[in-house]
């Protein structure tokens, strides 16, 4: 079958609450994007609809023929391939939909559909951090922890496209629940969402903060972390042990990482990175605790350069990629 020189691609960044998409050429420059809301609520109809009009509307001029994939990332397990995608939490009523199928028949063209952590690793390892490497791991930290791990170029996507999951990794047997169920995983003590929650915890324990009344049975997501970085940033000593106590779990994280992965660099990413300065000492502690001697000072941990663009420019990547 004869080709037409591929251009373009189109890259769409499925979020809860944004949708985000971008035209770029053949090199991953980005020539335009645009965002508009998701609008969830109204459905998975409706926001696979949105999605196409995206795609349509950022097309513009340019020559369907020239145009070879759209790659589409979205905020949950993907079957590798198949491009299934499975019950993402932020998308209510979405169960497992054949994402990849239904985009083609609408937009007669290639599609592919990647999981937006692992979509993020190859934006880091093609246009960030990960340039010129083999191999990388990316770990984004915000509301919940997710990761994405290049070995040898490509991305590591397991047998059911669920590899990498690094935030359910567990640092604690013990520890608080995570909301996938487990106790203890690293998205439970080291995420924004953690954070707030064990600054309340602490507080309801009689500790003293600016954050809030001793005792006070405050809901952990009345606390931000974002609050939780700025009180720690103006002295308070609660909310100075509450980043400790995520930035050394965070770094117990990397160091398994790095056990596993033995990368070239680890990349961070997600809101909570916004608060590196902050973090980095404490993670960088832990990995010299707990890290095997040979690892520790090889593998930089550094944070992510792309900041909140990482999920549209893995898209971009992801279809790169599927052009050939
Ligand atoms: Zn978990």
């Amino acid at each position: 079958m004869h080709h037409e020189p591929a251009t373009h691609v189109v890259g769409v960044d499925l979020g809860g609450t944004r949708l985000r998409t971008a035209l770029a050429d053949r090199a991953g420059k980005v020539i335009r994007q645009n965002a508009v809301p998701t609008q969830a609520e109204e459905g998975r109809d409706a926001v696979i609809a949105r999605v196409a009009g995206e795609v349509r509307g950022i097309l513009g001029t340019v020559a369907i023929a020239g145009l070879r994939t759209v790659a589409v990332a979205v905020p949950a397990p993907v079957a590798p391939v198949k491009g299934i995608v499975f019950h993402p939490p932020n998308l209510p009523g979405w169960g497992e939909v054949p994402l990849k199928a239904i985009l083609e028949e609408e937009l007669r063209l290639p599609v592919a559909v990647g999981n937006d952590a692992n979509v993020a690793a190859l934006a880091e390892h093609q246009f960030g951090a990960g340039r010129g490497h083999s191999n990388l791991v990316y770990v984004t930290v915000s509301t919940g922890i997710g990761g994405g791990v290049i070995e040898a170029g490509r991305l590591l996507l397991g047998s059911h496209g669920g590899a990498a999951e690094i935030g359910h990794m567990t640092i604690d047997m013990n520890g608080p629940r995570c909301p996938c169920g487990n106790h203890g995983c690293l998205e439970a003590m080291a995420s924004g969402t953690s954070i707030g929650r064990e600054a309340a915890r602490r507080l309801a324990a009689g500790a003293r903060s600016i954050l809030g009344a001793s005792g006070d049975a405050a809901p952990a997501e009345l606390i931000a972390a974002e609050a939780v970085f700025r009180a720690a940033e103006s002295g308070d000593a609660l909310a100075k042990d509450v980043v400790e106590w995520a930035a050394y779990n965070l770094g117990v994280g990397l160091t398994n990482a790095m056990h596993l992965y033995d990368p070239d660099v680890i990349a961070v990413g997600g809101g909570v990175s916004n608060a590196w300065d902050m973090l980095y000492p404490t993670i960088r502690r832990a990995i010299e605790e707990r890290a095997m001697p040979s690892y520790a000072h090889r593998i930089p941990v550094v944070r992510s350069q792309l900041g909140d663009s990482v999920g549209l420019l893995g898209a971009v990547a992801l279809a790169l990629m599927e052009t050939t």
